[in-house]
């Protein structure tokens, strides 16, 4: 079942069902920016706390590894499955259904440019960036979440960042239901313990701007970006790329869902 088995990696059949869902529900559907790969796609939730300026909403964003296109499938099926709820909920949502148009289309991990488009947050000379930051800043986000897919993983695994409890374990027991969690302990020259990302427990802010600048040569991820710029908590989520796609769908709706699940 699901387009994603015949077309998963059609931008257009992606957008055609969002845009559906958001007409049936009376969601906020735009394109911010430009025409085909330019596009960037974003779905408002506006939830029932819309008047609230001190409203909380939920972000998730998916595939902006084009060659990742699982994520962006579990994002869509997460929707449909929850519509209801999710229009009831409090604070709503800002979603982006896929963030790397040119890359999805064409089962790159790269954008048009040949850039790593997460590497690329803060850098004002991209068309998309400055488009992006303008609308999430309109928002106050209480959890984010970063979808992705790794080629050598073993299972699925987390990169946390926050300044409220660890939820990790709990949501990582939550999609094995779908797949089990990756039990290596170095994962992209990393130290994980049972899924989860270890080594940047309790970094400070200055300590994890350090890490970006000599690891990343100054190329801010998302998902941190998302932390220190936006005050989020922060939650990446892997699937193993080489397992079946129905399974890695499935792992990325049950993730969302119990990641959400208090964000009523
Ligand atoms: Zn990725």
């Amino acid at each position: 079942m699901g387009l994603f088995r015949s077309h998963p990696h059609s931008f257009d059949h992606l957008i055609a069902s969002w845009r559906t869902l958001a007409e049936i529900h009376d969601w906020t559907f735009d394109n911010l920016a430009g025409l085909h790969e330019e596009a960037l796609f974003r779905v408002l939730i506006p939830g029932i706390d819309q008047a609230n300026p001190e409203r909380t909403c939920g972000y998730a964003s998916a595939s902006i590894h084009g060659d990742e296109c699982a994520p962006a499938w579990g994002l869509l099926r997460w929707a449909e499955k929850n519509a209801t709820a999710l229009s009831e909920s409090s604070g709503g949502y800002c979603l982006f259904p896929c963030l790397n148009p040119h890359g999805f289309q064409n089962n790159e991990r790269r954008d048009e440019t040949g850039r790593d488009r997460n590497r690329a947050f803060g850098d004002n000379e991209t068309y998309w960036f400055p488009i992006w930051e303008n609308e999430v800043t309109r928002y106050q986000f209480s959890t984010t979440a970063c979808l992705h897919e790794d080629f050598d993983a073993q299972g699925c695994y987390v990169y946390e960042l926050t300044r409220s409890d660890q939820r990790g374990d709990e949501l990582l027991a939550a999609v094995s239901a779908a797949i089990p969690r990756d039990l290596r302990t170095i994962i992209d020259e990393s130290v994980f313990l049972d899924g989860q990302m270890v080594e940047h427990r309790g970094a400070t802010d200055d300590e994890l701007r350090e890490q970006v600048n000599e690891r990343l040569d100054a190329g801010y991820p998302e998902a941190i970006w998302l932390y220190l710029e936006h005050q989020a908590d922060s939650i990446t989520f892997e699937t193993p790329s080489e397992w079946d796609i129905e399974k890695r769908v499935e792992a990325h709706r049950l993730f969302l869902e119990h990641l959400f699940s208090s964000n009523d």
